[in-house]
């Protein structure tokens, strides 16, 4: 079934050994079938610690700026750090990203994979894939040795078959990314799977993979990983894991990981609902933590990790499928779709095709609102399990109009649609919002506006802070809380690469990553320095996305929805809220300042060159750099 096209493979700039990192990165040619392994400096590894750190330092310094992120001249990175693959808590994680089709900025996804393990024993710390393939692809990685393989009775097959006929043959330790036909059929926000249904790169990395022919990536490595202390991370490794066993939520964790938030989310009128014109779901229950242990059989989760969190049940159709909270909201209230079982289907089938969820929840929810108002020709009404089945299938393989039209997200939709779609098309700067209502939430609305990759709740999950500590305000003290969460997740656990829910779940504390960081690579780094590295990786994101805007960059793309700043909710206990434009665009501009920024949002020539981004000050020029 699967042959070898060609082999080769060469290793330059031999330099010393660094601990914790590999201190090689994999450069990938599809075209050209040809991979170099290189050295990279140690000060990449010191400034940008691994992960997103290095996806946005290699994005930034090899891709040409305002590329079609479709074309061949795109590279799709896959990046671990420096914890990835030791026996850590939460650390088998890696980040997967390139210039994003969905939103024409800085994408990437975190993904917790064998595949992140199995890249670093193989040693790299990022593979780079670069061109496009003659033909479907699967490129292997072992060791020192890169094959590309024949993958054309792959092409067309989902991402369950996929996986398991590249299981039958490198077996089950193996590290399998792989696309569905979402990605092959360059569905803009298409995501790279593995391990039956554990997915990332929501901005649409799937369909970079898919443009690129490549239909699977298999890595697998036999080398140790170079620990600068290898008896303290043994010792620390354990202490950690029973540490989280110690941890009073840790029990409930288990029973239901991430889907209590559907309680917590419809008591707080926050739970996405009808297109996220409503904060509480009639029928909440139904699709809720208690309803899920119902009919729960099993647990998964990702390598290296003692609190899996992922829910698995049958669906309708008696398939297995994995739940957890964004996907779960996502495909149920905001849909209207009040039966767990065809929930749970719903979501067999985009992971089989490789959709993001919480995109694709977005999309049918514009969808569904926008056949209501009679905007689409297409009846799709709320709830209803059969004509949103099809539509899923026609939006996976771009067929007719709305399938292929709703393939290229709500933004692009409505700007196709017109009338006022645009104030109900929910997302920010093209990536659709996650599972988040924030009619009464003004500091996750920040979260979402100033996120890296469009709003997605990974950065800053602030919502629970705020709601605890009171929603009204538009102060400093939130923008506080927004830039604290946004080093912490986004900068640090995305680039170490770790799961940031031990901390935010259990309260793992926060104290254990430096330890593990220094027992990794030797280097004493604490928070402090931690958050300057995140500083200097949120930054080089924002030129990122600068410099693909251009003239058109303004700090209008940093604003959430109309809807939640005119449209009041007309239910629940919050019934009548709304954000005040006035007051969150005071709160914007007070976060720019917080953040270095000028009022566009773009960082002045001072704090990038402050971060040592002096490139990006260089070539943000054109824009009129503020000093
Ligand atoms: S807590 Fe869940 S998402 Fe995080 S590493 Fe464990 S299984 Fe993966």
């Amino acid at each position: 079934m699967i042959r070898l096209i060609t082999r080769e493979h060469t290793l330059r700039n031999r330099s010393p050994v660094m601990f914790g990192w590999t201190g090689k990165f994999l450069h990938v040619n599809l075209n050209k079938t040809k991979a170099v392994a290189n050295r990279y400096e140690g000060s990449i590894a010191r400034n940008y610690l691994g992960g997103r750190g290095f996806a946005v330092k290699i994005l930034w310094d090899e891709l040409r700026p305002e590329i079609d992120a479709l074309s061949p001249e795109n590279k799709l990175v896959f990046a671990a750090g420096p914890l990835t693959g030791f026996a850590l808590p939460s650390s088998g994680k890696m980040v997967v990203a390139a210039k994003s089709p969905l939103t024409g900025g800085y994408g990437d996804g975190n993904v917790g994979t064998l595949a992140a393990v199995q890249m670093r024993k193989a040693g790299y710390d990022a593979v780079i894939v670069e061109d496009k393939a003659k033909k479907p692809v699967v490129l292997l990685v072992q060791d020192e040795s890169a094959e590309f393989l024949d993958g054309k009775d792959l092409w067309g097959l989902d991402s369950f078959k996929t996986e398991e006929k590249l299981r039958e043959i490198y077996g089950k330790t193996a590290g399998i990314l792989c696309i569905g036909q979402g990605g092959e059929n360059l569905v803009k926000y298409a995501n790279i799977v593995c391990q039956g249904g554990r997915a990332g790169g929501r901005p649409g990395m799937g369909a970079v993979m898919g443009s690129k022919n490549l239909k699977a990536v298999v890595f697998s490595g036999s080398h140790e990983l170079p620990a600068a202390d290898p008896k303290t991370m043994q010792t620390l490794g354990g202490d950690g894991y029973r540490e989280i066993l110690t941890k009073p939520n840790y029990p409930f964790w288990k029973r239901q990981g991430t889907m209590m938030t559907i309680e917590w989310s419809q008591e707080n009128s926050v739970l996405p609902t009808y297109n996220y014109s409503e904060g509480v779901f009639e029928k909440a229950e139904k699709v809720g933590g208690f309803a899920m242990e119902k009919i729960k059989v099993s647990n998964r989760g990702c390598p290296q990790c003692n609190m899996t969190c992922g829910n698995i049940v049958k669906g309708s159709d008696g398939k297995e499928a994995e739940l957890d909270y964004e996907n779960v909201a996502m495909l149920g209230p905001n849909i209207g779709l009040g039966n767990l079982k065809q929930v749970a289907t719903l979501n067999r089938l985009a992971d089989e095709y490789g959709l993001d969820t919480i995109s694709l929840g977005n999309v049918l929810g514009f969808a569904m609102e926008a056949s209501e108002k009679g905007f689409i020709d297409r009846n799709v009404a709320w709830g209803a399990f059969k004509p949103t089945k099809d539509l899923i299938d026609d939006i996976a393989h771009r067929h007719g109009t709305w399938g292929n039209l709703l393939a290229d997200g709500v933004w692009s939709a409505s700007e196709k649609i017109g009338r006022d779609s645009s104030k109900w098309a929910m997302h920010v700067k093209g990536l659709e919002i996650s599972a988040y209502n924030c009619h009464s939430t003004p500091a996750m609305a920040l979260a979402y506006a100033t996120c890296s990759i469009g709003a997605h709740h990974r950065d800053a999950w602030v919502i629970s802070w705020e709601v605890k500590t009171g929603r009204e305000g538009y102060n400093a003290e939130k923008v506080d809380k927004v830039i604290e969460l946004q080093r912490i997740r986004g900068g640090v656990f995305e680039s170490l690469t770790v799961c940031r829910l031990p901390w935010i779940e259990v309260g793992f504390e926060l104290e254990w990553y430096p330890r593990f960081l220094q027992a990794a690579t030797g280097l004493e780094m604490g928070w402090p320095l931690l958050n300057v590295i995140a500083d200097r990786i949120f930054n080089l994101t924002r030129a990122f996305w600068v410099r693909e805007y251009g003239k058109k960059w303004s700090s209008d793309l940093d604003v959430p929805p109309a809807r939640w700043f005119e449209e009041p909710l007309k239910k629940g206990a919050l019934k009548g809220s709304k954000l005040d434009r006035g007051k969150y665009n005071s709160m914007l501009q007070m976060y720019y300042r917080k953040r270095g920024w000028d009022t566009r949002g773009i960082p002045t020539r001072s704090t990038l060159k402050s971060l040592g981004l002096d490139d990006a000050a260089r070539q943000l020029k054109r824009v009129n750099l503020s000093d």
